[in-house]
């Protein structure tokens, strides 16, 4: 199968690239064309560097407004997060939002109070209103991968292989009308 690949390059959507079969996952910025469902939703994490705690799993911390972890990462390293908050607001961490991370850290271990913040940032998820990831297909040439929400890295491999499966069906020019699809997914 020849597939072209462009990096770095923003693409809107009155200019979309001609091709046989378009996968689109620019995550929040389909929310034009996917609807109001589709929404941004602010994450905030801290990186630091925290020597002499040896944690080797991922702490999961009962907070009472949203599900913090604390993620071991190569030497010493530790990423704290995250933040969920309604709206699409890319602007640096609040201050509540680092005391929550840090004190967050702090109490699980002491020693984090020594560590050293390497990085404050800031991004948001695209999501659906049920949180399910969701392959939306036009019925003409796009399909949308979308609301990988907080679980993007963790479930990518998964709604890869099923848009791999459906994108080769969708190759197969039978399923392309709405009948062809729908005994498809019937199947
Ligand atoms: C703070 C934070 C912590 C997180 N922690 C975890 C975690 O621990 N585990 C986990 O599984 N998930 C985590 N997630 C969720 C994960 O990051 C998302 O689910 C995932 O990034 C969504 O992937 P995506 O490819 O759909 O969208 P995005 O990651 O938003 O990727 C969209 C891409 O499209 C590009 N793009 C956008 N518009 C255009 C355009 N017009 N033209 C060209 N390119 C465009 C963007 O530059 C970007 O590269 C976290 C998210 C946040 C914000």
């Amino acid at each position: 199968m020849h597939v072209d690949t462009y990096w770095h390059a923003f693409v809107s959507e009155d200019a979309m690239p001609i091709a046989g079969l378009l996968i689109d996952c620019r995550g929040g910025s389909e929310r034009s064309v996917c609807g109001p469902g589709l929404r941004g939703l602010r994450g905030e994490v801290a990186r630091v560097y925290a020597p002499g705690i040896g944690l080797s799993r991922p702490a999961r911390l009962l907070h009472p407004r949203y599900p913090l972890y604390i993620a071991p990462k190569q030497d010493d390293h530790y990423v704290i997060g995250a933040t969920e908050i309604e709206g699409e607001d890319m602007s640096p961490v609040s201050i509540r939002s680092a005391l929550e991370l840090l004190s967050a850290a702090y109490s699980l271990h002491p020693a984090f109070g020594e560590g050293r913040i390497l990085e404050l940032s800031t991004h948001c998820r695209p999501t659906l209103p049920d949180h399910r990831p969701a392959l939306l297909w036009d019925g003409v040439s796009i399909l949308r991968v979308n609301d990988l929400y907080r679980h993007g890295y963790m479930i990518a491999p998964e709604v890869a292989r099923e848009t791999v499966k459906l994108v080769n069906a969708l190759l197969d020019t039978r399923v392309r009308d709405i009948d062809g699809f729908n005994t498809w997914r019937a199947s």
